[in-house]
C-alpha cells in the first residue's frame, strides 16, 4: 500500500463507503490522510468511578463486570454494561444496540468516554464511546478525539477506525515538500508528525504545532502556483510590443471635461507601465461601480491604437456592452479610434475596427481579430475560466486588463488572485454623496411606497426596483422573469397607478432592453422593474433610489454593486432593502450595508460572515476550500507570500527544492487556473 492506493483497496472500507468517500473528494490513501478533523473532544483525563457527577463528561478504564440486553418498561431493547475501576462501579447503557453484547465481554478491560447522567435512579454513562483495551493506543476514548464533519454516512468512528491504521503503515512515506530552512525559520515540526498530530494530538500543544504548520501549507502552497502561473505568463513572448507616447495620452486627458481622480491617475500609471514593458500585463482594475474604471480602460485602449494593435473588450451582459460601446465611441471616436460591437443579437459591421466591443459572442468563431494586442474583460467574475481563456487566445499573447466592480478583500487578491497585478481605484468622483442605506421591515412596506411616490412624481427622480433572485444562476431563469413580469403589472395597477413603469429583464431582445433603457434614462420612465440583470454597469444619473426586493438572497457584494446603479449625481440617493425571510442573522448581515458605503469593508463583512466559496464560486472547485488555515488571516498570508517569493527567487526553476516542485506539479494539476 502507498499514498496514492485507491480507497476501495484500503483495509474495512469496500464499495460502499468507497462511494461516500468519493463524493467528499476522497480518492486515495492520501487524501483521506488529508480529511482533517473540525474539532477535537477532551476526553484526555481518566476519571475514578466514584468522583464522576452527574453532567460531566468523563472518561473511565475498567473492567468489564457484566454486560446483558435488557428490556424497557416501553418494551425497547437497551445495553447495560457494569463497569469497575479501584474507586467503585457504575453501568453504561446504550441503546438499541444489541450486538454490542457480542462485543463487550465480561473480564474485558474497556474505555469509555461520553456523558454521566441519571437514568432513572442511577448514575450511567449514557451511550458513551467504547473502546476495549489493546496493546496499541485508544483512538475513540481516553484521549483527545478527533471529530470529522459527518455527511454522507461517514461517521467520525468509522473515519478514526479507518485513518488510523493507514497513519501508522503511510506516514513513513510522507516526504516533507517544505524545504527545511523554511522549517527552521518558523519552528515547524515535520509533514508526517504534523499529519498524525492533526488526527491524534497526544495533547493540545501537538494540535496547535499541527495546525501552525499545516495551514502555513495550505496557503504557501497557493502562493507559490500563483507565482508560477505568473511567471509563466510572464515568459510568454508577447504579440505587440507598445510604444506609450506621454504627449498624446496628455492631450487626451485634457480634452476630457474631468481631470482623473487621485486613484485614476495612479492605476493608469500603472497600467501605462506595464504596457510599455517586454511582458504581457496581467492586472486587475478593481473599484466602486461609478469609480471611473472605463476612462482608464480608454486610456489603454487607444495606446493600444496609437500602436495599430487591435483591442477587444469583453462584457457580461449586452446592456453592459452596448453601453460600453456609447461611451468609448464619445472618448475614442473623436481620436480616430473605430468601434465595432458585437453582441449575441446584433453586430455593427465597421471597416478596419481598432476596438471590439461585446459580450460572449466575441470568443466565437465570427469574430476575428488579425493583430490583437489589448484584451479587457469587464467584470471576470462573471466568465468562465475557459470563456476568459479563448479570448485571450484570439491573439497571440495580448496584454490582459480584467476590470471588476466586485468589491474583493486584500486577502483574496493576496491569494487566489495573486498572480495577477493589482491597481484599485478606491475613490469616487468628487461631489458623490453617500447612499442612504435602510434595511426595511415588512409592516413599513405601504410606508416605504408613498415615499417612493413623493420623491418621484414631479421631479426629475426616478427607481429601481429590483425583483428577488430567485433561481442561482448565472443566466437568467423564466421563474425570474415570471415574477418579475407580474410584479410589474401589480405595482403599475395598485401601487403606482399614476407613475409609468417599465420592466426589464434577461429573456428580452437586446433591441428591446435598449428600448427601455433609453425611455428610462430620457425619463419617460418613472421605474424600471427589473431582474438583478441590472447589477452591472448601467450609468443613469436622474435614478436615485433603489429598492431591493428578497435582499437576504444576495450576497452584500451584490447588493452593494446593486446599490451603486444610483447615487451617480450631486443628489441625495436613496437604498431600501426589502427581505422575505425575517432571520436575526439575516437582517444583521443585511444593516452591515447601512453602516458603510465602502466596497471593500462590504466584502470583508461578507468574507467574515459566509466565508469565500460562497462569495467567489471557489466551492465547487474544492481545491480552493482551505481546512485550518483562514483567508481572513492577512498575517500568515503575508508570510507566506514571503517565503514563497524568497524561494522563488533563490532557485527560480526550484532545482534546489525537488520536493517541493514534485508538489507543486501534482498540485497545480489539481487547481483552476484562475486565468
Ligand atoms: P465604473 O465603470 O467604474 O462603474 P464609469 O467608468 O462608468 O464607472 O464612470 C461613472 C461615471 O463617472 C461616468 O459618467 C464617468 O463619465 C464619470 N467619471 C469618471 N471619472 C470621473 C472623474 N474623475 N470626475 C468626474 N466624473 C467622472
Ligand atoms: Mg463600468
Amino acid at each position: 500500500m502507498n499514498l496514492s492506493t485507491p480507497v476501495e483497496k484500503l483495509f474495512m472500507v469496500g464499495p460502499t463507503y468507497a462511494r461516500r468517500l468519493k463524493k467528499l473528494g476522497i480518492q486515495t490513501a492520501e487524501d483521506l490522510l488529508y480529511h482533517f478533523p473540525f474539532r477535537h473532544i477532551d476526553y484526555s483525563l481518566i476519571w475514578p468511578i466514584k468522583k464522576i457527577q452527574p453532567g460531566e463528561i468523563v472518561s473511565v478504564k475498567g473492567k468489564v463486570i457484566s454486560m446483558n440486553n435488557e428490556y424497557t418498561s416501553r418494551g425497547k431493547k437497551i445495553q447495560k454494561a457494569k463497569v469497575g475501576d479501584q474507586s467503585g462501579e457504575m453501568e453504561a447503557v446504550w441503546f438499541n444496540q444489541p450486538f454490542l453484547v457480542k462485543t463487550i465481554r465480561p473480564e474485558m478491560k474497556i474505555n469509555l468516554s461520553g456523558k454521566a447522567d441519571w437514568f432513572g435512579p442511577r448514575l450511567v454513562l449514557i451511550s458513551p464511546e467504547y473502546e476495549i483495551e489493546k496493546k496499541e493506543k485508544t483512538i475513540h476514548t481516553g484521549r483527545l478525539v478527533p471529530v470529522y464533519h459527518e455527511t454522507s454516512g461517514l461517521s467520525s468512528k468509522w473515519l478514526r477506525s479507518r485513518i488510523a491504521p493507514l497513519l501508522s503503515q503511510l506516514l513513513p512515506k510522507i516526504k516533507d515538500f517544505l524545504p527545511p530552512k523554511v522549517k527552521k525559520n518558523n519552528d515547524f515540526i515535520d509533514l508526517s508528525a504534523a499529519i498524525e498530530q492533526i488526527h491524534f494530538p497526544r495533547n493540545e500543544k501537538e494540535l496547535i504545532k499541527a495546525k501552525n504548520r499545516l495551514g502555513f501549507d495550505e496557503l504557501f502552497l497557493i502562493q507559490m502556483a500563483a507565482l508560477i502561473r505568473k511567471r509563466h505568463w510572464q515568459k510568454k513572448s508577447l504579440a505587440f510590443k507598445l510604444a506609450v507616447d506621454q504627449e498624446k495620452i496628455l492631450t487626451f486627458l485634457n480634452q476630457l471635461p474631468f481631470e482623473l481622480t487621485q486613484a485614476q491617475k495612479r492605476s493608469t500609471r500603472e497600467i501605462l507601465a506595464d504596457l510599455g514593458k517586454d511582458q504581457p500585463m496581467n492586472r486587475l482594475l478593481e473599484g466602486d461601480v461609478g469609480s471611473g474604471k472605463t476612462v482608464v480602460a480608454a486610456l489603454a485602449i487607444y495606446v493600444a491604437f496609437l500602436n495599430r494593435a487591435q483591442a477587444a473588450l469583453m462584457a457580461p451582459t449586452e446592456i453592459l456592452a452596448v453601453q460600453h460601446y456609447h461611451t468609448l465611441n464619445q472618448l475614442l471616436k473623436p481620436l480616430g479610434v473605430k468601434i465595432e460591437l458585437l453582441t449575441g443579437s446584433q453586430r455593427k459591421k465597421v471597416k478596419n475596427f481598432d476596438l471590439t466591443v461585446g459580450t460572449h459572442a466575441l470568443i466565437h468563431k465570427r469574430a476575428q481579430f488579425s493583430n490583437l494586442g489589448l484584451a479587457i474583460i469587464d467584470e471576470q467574475h462573471r466568465f468562465g475560466v475557459g470563456q476568459r481563456a479563448k479570448l485571450i487566445q484570439k491573439g497571440k499573447t495580448p496584454h490582459i486588463l480584467t476590470m471588476t466592480a466586485t468589491p474583493i478583500p486584500r486577502t483574496i487578491t493576496l491569494t487566489l488572485y495573486g498572480d495577477l497585478d493589482l491597481s484599485v481605484i478606491d475613490e469616487l468622483p468628487p461631489g458623490r454623496q453617500k447612499v442612504k442605506t435602510w434595511v426595511v421591515p415588512p409592516q413599513k412596506r405601504d410606508r416605504a411606497y408613498t415615499w417612493i411616490h413623493s420623491q418621484i412624481k414631479n421631479t426629475p427622480h426616478q427607481a429601481f426596483i429590483i425583483c428577488p433572485l430567485i433561481e442561482e444562476s448565472t443566466h437568467e431563469t423564466l421563474t425570474s422573469v415570471r415574477a418579475a413580469t407580474s410584479e410589474h403589472r401589480r405595482l403599475q395597477k395598485e401601487v403606482f397607478p399614476d407613475l409609468k413603469l417599465g420592466l426589464l429583464h434577461g429573456k428580452m431582445k437586446g433591441k428591446e432592453k435598449e428600448k427601455i433603457l433609453a425611455a428610462f434614462k430620457k425619463g419617460r420612465l418613472d421605474i424600471l422593474v427589473a431582474t438583478p440583470v441590472v447589477e452591472v454597469g448601467i450609468d443613469i444619473p436622474t435614478a436615485t433610489i433603489m429598492m431591493i426586493e428578497g435582499a437576504e438572497r444576495f450576497g452584500l457584494a451584490q447588493l452593494h454593486q446593486l446599490r451603486g446603479r444610483v447615487g451617480r449625481s450631486s443628489d441625495q440617493s436613496y437604498c431600501l432593502v426589502f427581505t422575505e425571510i425575517q432571520g436575526k442573522k439575516i437582517i444583521k448581515r443585511l444593516k452591515a450595508l447601512e453602516k458603510t458605503n465602502l466596497g471593500m469593508e462590504v466584502a470583508e463583512i461578507d468574507l467574515q460572515l459566509r466565508g469565500p466559496g460562497e462569495i467567489y464560486g471557489t466551492k465547487q472547485h474544492g481545491f480552493f476550500d482551505l481546512k485550518i488555515a483562514s483567508f481572513a488571516d492577512l498575517e500568515l498570508i503575508k508570510k507566506t507570500k514571503k517565503t514563497a517569493l524568497g524561494l522563488i527567487k533563490d532557485s527560480p526553476r526550484l532545482e534546489k527544492y525537488p520536493l517541493l516542485k514534485t508538489k507543486l506539479e501534482r498540485y497545480t494539476i489539481k487547481a483552476v487556473q484562475p486565468n
